[in-house]
């Protein structure tokens, strides 16, 4: 069973779910006004790893992550550029799923639109302004952190230490500087929606908690995001759902942050980074085995090093697929561990894994997923595979081989087998005629080469050597 550590308590403590054998997630997703940062990128691999490690150990998940497309940073983004902001969300939520879809991140089961469920929003605010939970001011509606037990429980901190380090905020009309909008009173040329307050826009943790509540209904499973969320986000989304009676989450999982250089990565600090540059410059895969050779909870330093280290683990495994023959073929969609929950030997059409490895990987997994572990036993069976087949030994190689690709797969790695990287004739030619094309200036064309690859089948990437194309 897997253990995880929860935010709320500080343990690490069994998985307790509300109905056995499904797990229901609910993950904070993008506020879609700028491109995805690799920040973006390191939570939704971190929740795309455990959602898929549930998948493996036979669960039902049920996972829901949200676009954020109303809020303050998208209004004055789009008047920055005289757009809409509609304008503006479409842009980035296409550039958000491009950049998903190329980290191999599963897409959600649900991915709700905050600007779909106002309505709702509207309704949750009028219940905790009628139980006497929320206030009006001049500009919004605010919720009374007073009158909400165990304020602080994510924060570890009690209300009066959290007062003390609040900062003071300019409206006078809060009660406390804790104290939290709910809805916001539009000003001119704002998008609004009609409530009993007047035109306006809900809060940010107003959306989460509407969201989350809707979809997975109350007293679900699992609510995870970046560290950064826990407070205020997090705890202020549980708050509103404490104070109308209602049972929210029942796990808690965040988490570490990315450093560049040493420094937490942040806009404010100027080493705020690209997923797109990273994605362009090096093999998605090797992000995603970055993110995994640490602990979920710890920080990750991302430097060109660190990528380039990655890439050389990444480049063995695919080795590995292809001296035995295998890639893809065991990597679509979300895989199912072979053995059963028992851990038991089983059949991978046909062909055995090595049951004992599998066990181990997964003793790793559960342990508060731990990756580096688990990355550690895929490294051990690729020892293996090769030392086996050097030896000889045909079955147990093979065996050791299989079951390395399969538990890859099962981390969301897919290998590139035989078939995965021999590029036809035709396709080297485009290639070739495109970095003429780049050379010389000749953009259209180099467009249209570009266009004829991916048609084929082709992911194409530009790398400072040129065009680099992998099968997708
Ligand atoms: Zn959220």
């Amino acid at each position: 069973m897997l253990r995880l550590h929860d935010t709320a308590t500080g343990d690490v403590a069994p998985l307790d779910l509300r109905t056995p054998g499904r797990v229901s997630m609910y993950v904070c997703g993008p506020t879609v006004y700028d491109a995805p940062h690799i920040g973006h990128g390191r939570f939704t691999l971190v929740f795309d790893v455990l959602r898929r490690y549930l998948m493996f150990t036979g669960l039902e998940v049920t996972y829901v992550s949200n676009i954020t497309d109303i809020e303050d940073n998208i209004i004055e983004r789009a008047a920055e550029q005289g757009i809409e902001p509609s304008e503006l969300t479409a842009t980035y939520e296409a550039a958000w799923w491009k950049a998903m879809d190329a980290l191999g991140v599963l897409r959600p089961d649900e991915a709700p639109h905050a600007t779909a469920y106002v309505g709702h929003m509207v309704d949750l605010v009028a219940d905790l302004v009628a139980r006497g939970s929320a206030y009006e001011t001049d500009d919004g509606v605010y919720l009374s952190v007073a009158a909400v037990p165990g304020y602080g429980l994510l924060a570890h901190q009690p209300l009066d230490s959290l007062r003390a380090g609040a900062r003071v905020e300019a409206d006078p009309g809060k009660h406390s500087p804790l104290d939290f909008v709910l809805w916001k009173k539009a000003k001119p040329g704002e998008p609004t929606w009609a409530s009993p307050w007047g035109p306006g826009r809900p809060g940010w943790h107003t959306e989460c908690v509407v969201m989350s509540l809707d979809l997975l209904g109350d007293g679900f499973d699992l609510h995870g995001g970046a560290i950064d969320l826990i407070f205020p986000h997090h705890e202020n989304e549980r708050a509103q759902a404490v104070a109308t009676g209602r049972a929210f989450a029942r796990h808690w999982v965040h988490n570490g942050w990315v450093t560049v250089d040493g420094e937490k990565m942040s806009k404010s600090l100027g080493n705020f980074t690209s997923l797109d540059d990273l994605l362009a410059r090096s093999d998605p895969r090797a992000y995603r085995l970055l993110v995994l050779r640490s602990h979920y909870r710890s920080p990750i330093e991302v430097t060109p090093e660190t990528v380039k280290d990655a890439e050389a683990g990444l480049a063995r495994l695919d080795e590995l697929a292809r001296r035995f023959d295998l890639g893809d073929q065991l990597a679509e969609g979300p895989v199912v561990d072979p053995g059963g929950s028992d851990g038991t030997e089983g059949g991978a059409g046909g062909a055995a894994v090595d049951a004992e490895a599998v066990a181990r990987f997964r003793s790793r997994m559960d342990d508060d997923l731990d990756t580096p572990g688990a990355v550690a036993t895929v490294f051990d069976l690729v020892r293996r595979a090769n030392g086996a087949a050097d030896a000889g030994d045909a079955t147990g190689a093979v065996r050791s081989a299989r079951t390395a690709v399969l538990l890859c797969a099962a981390l969301g790695l897919p290998l590139l087998g035989r078939s995965d990287v021999e590029i036809d004739e035709e396709s080297a030619d485009r290639v070739r005629r495109r970095d003429r094309a780049r050379a010389a200036g000749d953009w259209a064309e180099a467009d249209s080469l570009r266009g004829d690859l991916e048609r084929s089948g082709w992911v194409v990437e530009d790398g400072p050597e040129g065009t680099r194309i992998r099968r997708r």
